[in-house]
This record gives structure tokens, C-alpha cells and sequence, in this order.
């Protein structure tokens, strides 16, 4: 199915501008960066890229924030949080506005990505108050042992495309309660809504009397993002986006040690187990598979079935992905809305001939769609693909919506096949066997940063930890205790005793 309705880039630029004005944002008129929109290809607005003398004014204003925003007592930093939270509220539709256009999410993701922003500024008020450190029994007497937690410094944020505004709230709204000062650097490729954040912020800090300085936005490409990598003042640099780029950035922080938090890409599978609810199964195949049109770092990409299930499994995908409705974003019916780039739709094709090429069969989808209509834009059918093995094209991360299929016959073979990729961050099971879902879930199941059971890969909630293992990065963003990345801890040894007691019982003078 294809939606017909579509909007003109004039509908969509009026549509930006007016979301842009509603927040505050007068659309400023630069060059040397295109803010442009997947929905039809074509270009919105010409804005100014930052300079490096930008980039040198951000990190030195940031850097004389943060030392006025470290002792403003925690609580008060969580007041700046609490008002963002609030205008983020007052705006969802705006920035959700803004979301499908510039990353061409369908209605709903895009108001879920704004939720999940205000769920962030929520956590992180309450966690305002709860910065806890612990205190460790001294094996001096007289001594008291404790753990403090300080704020670190400037926070870098280099954000990816297809979570334009949500990774930067997840970053910003911890690192601002945990009384750092943020530098964001956004994808190229999604600026205006970058805009829109950096204004709402600028404007809670106005109403709360907080210095505009906690946070300065960059819009440039990667040079500008190499500044904050390479600049020892910006004490962490929590970065998002391909393992590409991690492979970059990990190294050059590391050889100024300075801290770096990777989030990088994932090539998620889900195992189906023989005694696997199938209606459940095949809802939350459909939606981490072919949702976000393929481009969340969470997507389904690998898909490891019993053997006996396979191919009513199969039938039931096929039925489902043949009645995808793919089109405009903004239209309620749609549910696979664009591709970033004609790039990305080269990207898509190539693994796909490369995969046929291996033996691999489509069985749905893969079809390029509204070329006619929309001829700069990039629209793909999502796409299933049955292997016989995890070939090296299987075991990459290709950025669209393929879905490939294994089969499986005992439950240790697919979970070495789960694991046997570079990356570690999202993984599933379906089965109803409780047995089955705890081995998964153990140390010798899943390695990757996310195990889920029943559900699909995608689509985490804010309250827990996310992120990776391997080519993932490591990082933990988010929820739990993700703050602690964000700050740096100090033991104390207090002796309130008039006695110098040495540790380990040596003795001296
Ligand atoms: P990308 O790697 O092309 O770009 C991400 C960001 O890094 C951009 O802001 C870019 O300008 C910047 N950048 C690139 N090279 C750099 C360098 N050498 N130094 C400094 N900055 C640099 O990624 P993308 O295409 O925007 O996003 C898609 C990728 O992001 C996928 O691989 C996806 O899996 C991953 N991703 C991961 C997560 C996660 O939490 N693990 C979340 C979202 C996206």
C-alpha cells in the first residue's frame, strides 16, 4: 500500500516554519548547512554552520558556566529541568512537527520520541535529589569512609540522525541535574529541530534564572564535532551514531584521557522459540523490523526461528509486510514513512544485491516506491530475506529495513547465532517456556546491553540503562544509575579520632 496524499516542500516548510516560530525560533537565514527534508527530498532552509571560532567561544562560555553551575545545589539544577520538562510538554506537537520532518518519522514516533524527552526531565528531577553516594565501613577506628559525587565538567553531545532530539534530552537533562554544562552538537542532517530544544532550554533557563551558558549549541558537520573530541576542556564526550564514528572518537578522546560515552550501532536479533505466542510474536517482529522504517539503532535485523515454526511464521510476516502502509509520514495511516537519504536507499540496495547474490531469498517487500512521484526522496518497501547462514553482509549493520531470517534447532545454536555479530545492544526472545527465557536472559544467553523476553528489540522506556556491548560501545545512557557517567566520584577517609591510625597496620614515626 502507498499513501497518496503528500505534502509539497512549500506545505512542509511553512509547516516547519510555523513550529520553529511557535517556540521561539525566527528561521535564521546563513549558509553552508541545508536543512532539508527526507518526505520529498528537497531542501527547506540555508542556515549558518558553525565556525571554529564558534566552536572556541562555546567550549570556553560552557567552561565558565560550569563553575557557577557545579555549586548550585543539585535540587535548584533539577528546577532548570523540571521548567524544559514543562515546555517540552507545552510544545509536544511542535517538535513532533519538526521530527517528521526533518527525519521523516510517522506521527506517532515522532510525538513518542517528544514523550520520551519529558519522561527524561522527569527522571532526572527526581534524580536531582538522589546524586547518592555510599559510605563504606573503615577498618580504622575513628575513621568514616564515604563516596561523594561531583560534577564533571563540560559534557560534549554528538547526536545521530534518527533520534534527533531524544538522545540529546537524555544526555542533557542527567548532565545538567548532575551539574554539568552541555555542548550539543547535532546531526547535520537534523538541525532545525536542534533549534527548537536549544531554544525551549534557552528559555527555562530565562524563567528559572539559570546561566544561558549550561548549554550552546554547534550545527556543522563532523569537523565540528571533532572539536569537542579533540578539546581537553570537554571532560566527556557521550557520543551517538555509527560505529564508524565511534572507531574515530573513542581512540582521540582516549589519547587526551578524556572520558567518552559510545552509543553506537547494533545489529539486534530476536530468537522464536517452538512455544512462542505467534500473534504476539509476529505484532512485535512487524513493528522493531519495519517501524522508524528500519532506522532505529534498536531495529530488528536478524530473526532466529525453530525450524518447525519457520515457515507459519514466515507466512504470517509475509501476510503483514505486504499490507505495510508506506508514504507520507504525516499521513495518520502510515506506518513506514521515508528513508534519510537516496544514500541510505543505495545502501539498502547494495546489501540486498549482495545478499541474493550469497543464496539469500526475498520473500516480501524490497521495492523502491513513489520514484515518480517523489523522485529526490528515498520510500523502500521493508524487506524479508531468508538465509542459510550469517554471511558478513548478515552480520553488518545496514541502516534500513531488512530483516533477515535464520533457522534454528536447538536452543544453544541460536544463541551462539544471536551472538556471533560485532555488536551487542538490543535482543528478544519469544517463547512461553521459562526455562528457555531465564537461559536468554543468563550469562551464558543474550550479550548484548539489552535482553528482553516477549517483546521486541525496539522501543525501550527511560527508566532502565540503554546501551551496548562490542561494536556498541559500552555506553549506558538513560535511566538506573546511567548519571554516574556523568559525574566523578571521590572517597573520603575522615578520621574523628585524635589518633593517626595507618592503614594495613603499618606503622611510621
Ligand atoms: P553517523 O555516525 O554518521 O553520525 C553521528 C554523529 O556523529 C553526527 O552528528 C556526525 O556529524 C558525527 N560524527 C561523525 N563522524 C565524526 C567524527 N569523526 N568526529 C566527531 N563527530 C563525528 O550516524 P548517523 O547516520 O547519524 O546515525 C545512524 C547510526 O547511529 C546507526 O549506526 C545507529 O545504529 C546509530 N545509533 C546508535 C544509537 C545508540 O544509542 N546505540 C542511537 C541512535 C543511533
Amino acid at each position: 500500500m502507498t499513501s497518496t496524499a503528500l505534502p509539497t516542500t512549500e506545505d512542509l516548510r511553512g509547516r516547519a516554519r510555523t513550529a520553529l516560530e511557535r517556540v521561539g525560533v525566527s528561521v535564521p537565514d546563513g549558509s553552508g548547512l541545508i536543512a532539508r527534508t527526507p518526505i520529498t527530498g528537497d531542501h527547506l532552509f540555508e542556515l549558518a554552520a558553525a565556525t571554529p571560532a564558534d566552536a572556541e567561544d562555546a567550549i570556553a562560555a560552557s567552561r565558565a558556566a560550569f563553575l557557577t553551575w557545579r555549586t548550585t545545589p543539585a535540587p535548584r539544577r533539577g528546577e532548570l529541568v523540571r521548567r524544559l520538562g514543562e515546555l517540552l510538554r507545552d510544545h509536544k506537537s511542535d517538535l513532533a512537527d519538526l521530527i517528521t520532518i526533518e527525519a521523516g518519522k510517522i506521527r506517532s514516533e515522532a510525538l513518542g520520541e517528544v514523550q520520551e524527552m519529558i519522561d527524561i526531565c522527569d527522571f532526572a528531577v527526581g534524580l536531582s535529589r538522589q546524586l547518592y553516594g555510599r559510605t563504606i565501613a573503615s577498618e580504622r577506628p575513628g575513621h568514616r569512609l564515604a563516596e561523594t559525587w561531583h560534577p564533571l565538567g563540560v559534557v560534549g553531545v554528538i547526536s545521530a540522525f534518527n533520534f534527533p532530539a531524544a538522545v540529546w534530552s537524555w544526555n542533557t537533562a542527567v548532565a545538567l541535574a548532575c551539574g554539568d554544562t552541555v555542548i550539543w552538537k547535532p546531526s547535520d542532517l537534523t538541525p532545525l529541530i536542534s533549534l527548537a530544544c536549544d531554544r525551549l532550554l534557552a528559555r527555562a533557563a530565562e524563567d528559572v534564572g539559570a546561566p544561558r551558558d549550561v548549554h550552546r549549541l554547534l550545527l556543522g558537520d563532523r569537523a565540528v564535532g571533532e572539536k569537542l573530541v579533540d578539546d581537553p576542556r570537554v571532560a566527556l564526550v557521550s557520543a551517538t551514531g555509527s560505529t564508524r564514528m565511534g572507531r574515530e572518537v573513542g581512540p582521540r578522546v582516549a589519547a587526551r584521557f578524556g572520558r567518552s560515552l559510545l552509543e553506537l550501532g547494533g545489529n539486534n536479533a530476536a530468537i522464536v522459540a517452538p512455544s512462542a505466542d505467534l500473534d504476539l510474536a509476529v505484532q512485535g517482529i512487524v513493528f522493531a523490523a519495519a517501524g522508524t522504517a528500519g532506522q532505529r539503532c534498536t531495529t530488528l535485523r536478524r530473526l532466529i526461528v525453530h525450524r518447525d515454526i519457520a515457515d507459519t511464521l514466515i507466512a504470517r510476516l509475509t501476510a503483514a509486510y505486504n499490507k505495510l502502509p508506506i508514504g507520507n509520514p504525516f499521513d495518520e495511516d502510515t506506518l513506514v514513512g521515508p528513508l534519510i537519504s537516496p544514500a541510505a536507499l543505495d545502501t539498502m540496495q547494495s546489501a540486498l544485491a549482495r545478499v541474493q547474490a550469497e543464496g539469500g531469498k526475498v520473500l516480501a517487500g524490497g521495492n523502491r516506491r513513489l520514484a515518480e512521484a517523489l523522485p529526490r526522496a528515498a520510500y523502500a518497501e521493508p524487506v524479508i530475506v531468508r538465509v542459510d547462514e550469517q554471511s558478513e553482509v548478515v552480520r553488518e549493520e545496514t541502516f534500513a529495513p531488512i530483516l533477515y531470517v535464520l533457522t534454528y534447532d536447538t536452543l544453544e545454536e541460536a544463541i551462539a547465532l544471536h551472538n556471533d555479530v560485532p555488536q551487542g545492544l538490543s535482543s528478544s526472545i519469544f517463547t512461553r517456556d521459562q526455562q528457555e527465557a531465564e537461559l536468554f536472559l543468563s550469562a551464558e544467553g543474550s550479550d548484548c546491553g539489552i535482553a528482553n523476553v516477549n517483546i521486541g528489540t525496539s522501543g525501550a522506556e527511560i527508566g532502565g540503562a540503554f546501551g551496548g556491548e562490542k561494536e556498541t560501545g559500552g555506553g549506558r545512557e538513560s535511566g538506573s544509575d546511567s548519571w554516574r557517567a556523568y559525574m566523578r566520584p571521590a572517597t573520603n577517609t575522615i578520621n574523628y579520632s585524635s589518633r593517626l591510625a595507618l592503614a594495613q597496620n603499618v606503622s611510621f614515626l
